[in-house]
């Protein structure tokens, strides 16, 4: 078994390890929780002060041009576009991951539509995010189609004649599964159904080729593995083929070819611009930029790659000392171990019937015990029973800033959560409002 030694060993030896510097990290802290909301970046602060004080403060208007914050969001897609398998000109960063998913979908439909108008399905996973589900199912119900949602093993068979678009989450939110993008792609484009492919748990986390897989349409999240900051702007990306078809229906004058002419008609911009409505949150992007600036440190070290070898190797981590150091208390695993087909976060499952007095899994109250010691992880509320998923203490690992004795630790203070049954305190038993 892995020993603290050997964990000390691995840090040691961590081409990544300089990159914890350029995080503001509180003391006393494992955070485990980066897919949900990443961390501090130490350059953020003072970025933002400056676009507030010196920016808007001193230069007011004129900082639209002085200070570019016009092509902000086509200047951090670019920045983006390379951790994505994209080319430049191909991302904008902009709105929330819900509000795109309904642009990007849009347009995914209008294109499968035309060429053939008696494809009328959206296919997705059950267990998607459910604001992807919410946000197809407001669209299909405005257009009188059907969303039909799945489980994963029955996706290639779902891929019929009668299908528009295929929309699926890479990295599921909950269980730390990944899909073969290529691969799906490949079977929906040989049916001819489009992909919308959502990267909110992939983007910063894994490697991901947008390009290389030949996908349609994808979207992300600026505020998890891209430490974006809370409700930082989302990302969009369109395959240049589809990119100058169609407009996204939330036509505003971003999106316009040509917005200071103020003409009463609407011309979408050329590319990827059209997919832009309103005026940019700037502060926001600005803060975004801090995150993605680490991407661009972590390059010489490596880059991606090395981010998801270092990134395997805390989960496997994480997987090898929760079954060594804390069986006999019912934990089990939602994650798969196919490397292949795993992101960068592990979920461990409890049964129903395990909780105080026997009611519920306990997995919120486990959760809730850990963050009280420091280590930060997230509850995810399973179906009580009712169908396959369990509740699910959820843990999520971003090598940018987590090492292997973080790992160790955090096992340790599980360990000690269950062992000593301090879970059961009646404080770790009331759920909060935010989970
Ligand atoms: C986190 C997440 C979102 C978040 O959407 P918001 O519009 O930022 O609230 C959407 N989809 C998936 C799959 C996510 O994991």
């Amino acid at each position: 078994m892995t020993t603290l030694q050997d964990c000390r060993a691995l840090d040691a030896q961590d081409p990544l390890a300089p990159l914890r510097a350029h995080f503001d990290l509180p003391p006393g802290v494992i955070y485990l929780d980066g897919n949900s909301l990443g961390v501090l970046p130490k350059a953020t602060a003072a970025r933002v002060a400056d676009v507030v004080t010196r920016e808007w403060g001193t230069d007011l208007i004129r900082s639209w041009n002085t200070a570019s914050w016009f092509d902000l969001p086509q200047r951090l897609g670019n920045q983006l576009a390379p951790f994505i398998g994209a080319g430049a000109g191909e991302v904008v960063c902009t709105d929330s991951t819900s509000i795109n998913l309904y642009k990007v979908l849009s347009a995914a439909l209008n294109i499968a539509r035309e060429e053939s108008p008696a494809r009328r399905r959206v296919v997705s996973e059950r267990s998607n995010f459910p604001t992807d589900l919410y946000i197809a199912e407001g669209l299909c119900k405005e257009r009188g189609l059907d969303l039909v949602l799945v489980e994963p093993e029955e996706i290639a068979a779902s891929l019929t004649g009668d299908v528009a678009v295929l929309m699926l989450t890479h990295v599921n939110y909950r269980t730390g599964a990944m899909h073969d993008m290529a691969a799906l792609t490949a079977a929906a484009h040989a049916a001819g159904i489009l992909t919308v492919w959502d990267l909110a748990h992939s983007a910063g986390a894994v490697p991901v080729d947008l390009q290389g897989a030949d996908a349609d349409f994808s979207i992300g999240c600026g505020y998890k593995y891209l430490n974006g900051g809370p409700g930082a702007p989302a990302f969009v990306w369109v395959h240049p083929r589809h990119a100058d078809r169609f407009w996204q229906p939330l036509s505003g004058w971003w999106g316009h070819a040509a917005p200071f002419q103020f003409t009463p008609g609407y011309q979408p911009a050329p590319g990827i611009t059209r997919y832009l409505c309103g005026t940019q949150p700037i502060i926001s992007l600005s803060a975004l930029q801090c995150g993605l600036d680490v991407f661009d440190a972590a390059q010489p070290l490596g880059g991606m790659a090395a981010l998801r070898a270092k990134s395997l190797a805390l989960t496997d981590l994480f997987i090898e000392l929760v079954q060594a150091r804390c069986g006999g208390h019912g934990l089990g695993l939602a994650t798969p171990r196919e490397h292949a087909r795993r992101g960068s976060q592990v979920c461990l499952t409890r049964d129903e019937g395990q909780g105080l007095h026997g009611q519920g899994s306990g997995a919120y109250a486990i959760v809730q015990a850990l963050i009280a010691r420091g280590v930060i992880g997230d509850f995810r509320k399973g179906d009580g029973g009712q169908g396959p998923h369990k509740d699910i203490l959820r843990f999520g690992f971003t090598p940018l800033y987590i090492g292997f004795e973080d790992v160790w630790n955090a096992v340790e203070h599980l360990r000690q959560v269950l062992d000593s049954a301090e879970w059961q305190r009646a404080e770790f038993n009331q759920i909060n409002a935010v989970t």
